[in-house]
């Protein structure tokens, strides 16, 4: 049986007197990749959001290791240093180098060793091809180089579930297979348990293991992902794919 890392139980939340997610429910296994597809503003990032504990939600519950979150902003800080998370604007301190940038939040928050995380960070930016670049300044790279950053600033925590919101959406396109590509080799090569909303349907046929098709912050599909890109179930799921051809 596979270990269940995460689990979402009839989550409503509302900005204000607007219900924005309607009755979610899903699990993520340990290692596995769930993709969340759906139209522009269908929800997907609040639910991420709301997943990091950056959103609060009004019912439901939301279960880590099969114990339930107390959402009290204290807990989600520390829950936070398990769930990465990496978004669309790569977010970097502009004013701190690249190492500075990966350092803070493990020697800040964590606690930890300065020198170990270095050495695992130099070690991270060397697999995503930046050997090198720890002095260099944001200012200084590329965006898909920003965003490799901004991923070995999420792993440098050593978290056990990734979230990933668009990542490639503010990239040139002769950026974006290099990035995919590292999330590709962190769910082979780590087993790394990931949510990842796209709009890219090759690289998400590609990764998905489960797909959760979201319209109107309700989920319409829970589909496994060899399934869904050949043949969704819903109608709406099926247009919306035709639509991103
Ligand atoms: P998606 O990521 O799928 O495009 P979002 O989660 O960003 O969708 O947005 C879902 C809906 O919630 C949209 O209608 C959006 O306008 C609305 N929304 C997002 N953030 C806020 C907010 N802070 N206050 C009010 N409404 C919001
Ligand atoms: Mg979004």
């Amino acid at each position: 049986m596979t270990e269940e890392v995460l689990k979402v139980e009839n989550l409503n939340k509302f900005y204000g007197d607007w219900q924005v997610l309607h009755g979610i429910n899903f699990d993520l296994k340990k290692g596995e990749v769930v993709t969340l597809l759906g139209p522009s503003g269908s929800g997907k990032s609040t639910l991420l959001r709301t997943l990091n504990g950056l959103e609060d939600y009004q019912s439901g519950a939301i279960y880590f290791h099969g114990k339930k979150i107390d959402p009290s902003p204290k807990n989600w800080q520390l829950l936070r240093q398990k769930i990465g998370m990496v978004f669309q604007s790569y977010d970097l301190f502009p004013n701190l180098s690249v190492m500075e940038n990966i350092l803070l939040a493990p020697v800040k928050v964590q606690k930890r060793n300065e020198a170990d995380v270095k050495k695992e960070a130099e070690e991270l930016l060397r697999r995503v091809g930046l050997e090198g670049y720890a002095n260099s300044y944001p200012r200084e790279l590329s965006g898909g180089q920003k965003q490799r950053v901004a991923i070995v600033r999420a792993l440098a925590m050593n978290p056990e579930i990734m979230l990933f919101d668009e990542i490639t959406a503010s990239l040139d396109p002769e950026m974006v297979r290099g990035v995919q590509e590292i999330v590709e080799d962190l769910s082979k090569h780590d087993h790394m348990t990931m949510i990842i909303v796209t709009h890219q349907m090759n690289f998400a046929a590609k990764i998905a293991d489960e797909v959760l098709f979201l319209e109107d912050g309700k989920i319409l599909e829970d589909t496994p992902g060899n399934e869904f890109f050949k043949n969704p179930k819903t109608q709406r799921a099926r247009e919306f794919l035709d639509s991103m051809d």
